[in-house]
């Protein structure tokens, strides 16, 4: 079993996000980069396939050299290889396509994302990388089993879940499930030492993005709490009604 992973390198979830230059720019001062959350799910996976069947596992990510600490990360938590597509993610055709191009001739049985980056939160990179290698994708993806060409996938949908069969190759993009928190993979001393001497390849870019944030806005900050008197129903019900707008 080949698998590839994808693997976006994030601001870490306690991040307090800002922007510069005039709201035209993340600010990445200080900000602290991690596995995207979704990605880690579906490595965790990976990596119980790979015990499981024998193959490999490799993870890609477009990206400049900045992200290699955390492609480090997925190689100590135990991928064979990794290769960084040396490129700015400017949107997500443009991600999709450098993975589809560099995935097209290598024969993967499995290409893994995450539902969606937490950054950008576009979740849209899967779709487009299975419709560029012309393969089927699952989004979230909530359970994945092989068995011999086939992948068994549970998918959530609309009060339920469902179950999909595709063969292989296929995009799975992992969420909780996929593996439970308890099984996610943590780097160990010995992981992180062989991390260094695994082998990271980096190839060049080729596709061009298509679209540029323009500026940002931070959602308006949440208004004070009102307190009011537990007997006090007539001002609850006056308030819902003018204030909160939702009665
Ligand atoms: C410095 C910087 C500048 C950016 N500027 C812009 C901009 O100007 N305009 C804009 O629209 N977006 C911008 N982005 C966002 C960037 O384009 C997104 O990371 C990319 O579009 C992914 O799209 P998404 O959010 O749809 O990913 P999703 O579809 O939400 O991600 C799903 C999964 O796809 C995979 N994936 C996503 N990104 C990568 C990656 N880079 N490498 C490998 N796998 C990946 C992961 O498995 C991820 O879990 C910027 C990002 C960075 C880091």
């Amino acid at each position: 079993m080949k698998i590839l992973v994808c693997i976006s390198s994030v601001p870490d979830t306690t991040t307090k996000i800002t922007f510069a230059d005039g709201n035209t720019k993340f600010n990445t001062a200080g900000v602290q980069y991690v596995i995207n959350p979704y990605d880690e799910f579906g490595l965790s996976r990976a990596m119980q396939l790979k015990e499981k069947m024998g193959g490999t596992v490799t993870t890609v990510t477009v990206g400049r050299a900045d992200t290699e600490p955390v492609i480090r990360k997925a190689l100590a938590i135990g991928a064979d290889d990794s290769v960084r597509i040396d490129a700015d993610p400017v949107d997500s055709f443009q991600v999709a396509s450098e993975i589809a191009a560099y995935a097209k001739d290598k024969a993967f049985d499995l290409i893994i994302t995450g539902r969606e980056s937490i950054d950008y939160n576009g979740g849209a990179v899967p779709g487009m990388l299975a419709e560029l290698l012309g393969i089927n994708s699952v989004s979230p993806c909530v359970k994945l089993e092989i068995e011999g060409n086939i992948a068994t996938m549970q998918t959530m949908i609309d009060g339920g879940k469902e179950v999909v069969k595709s063969n292989l190759p296929v995009v799975a993009a992992a969420q909780k499930g996929m593996v439970d928190e308890s099984e996610l993979r943590i780097p160990n001393m010995r992981g992180i030492m062989a991390a260094r001497t695994k082998p990271l390849a980096v190839v060049p870019g080729s596709a061009s993005g298509n679209t540029a944030a323009k500026t940002f806005d931070l959602p308006a900050p949440k208004a004070a709490c009102k307190m009011i008197s537990a007997d006090n129903v007539e001002e609850l019900v006056h308030l819902l009604h003018t204030e909160a707008k939702v009665i």
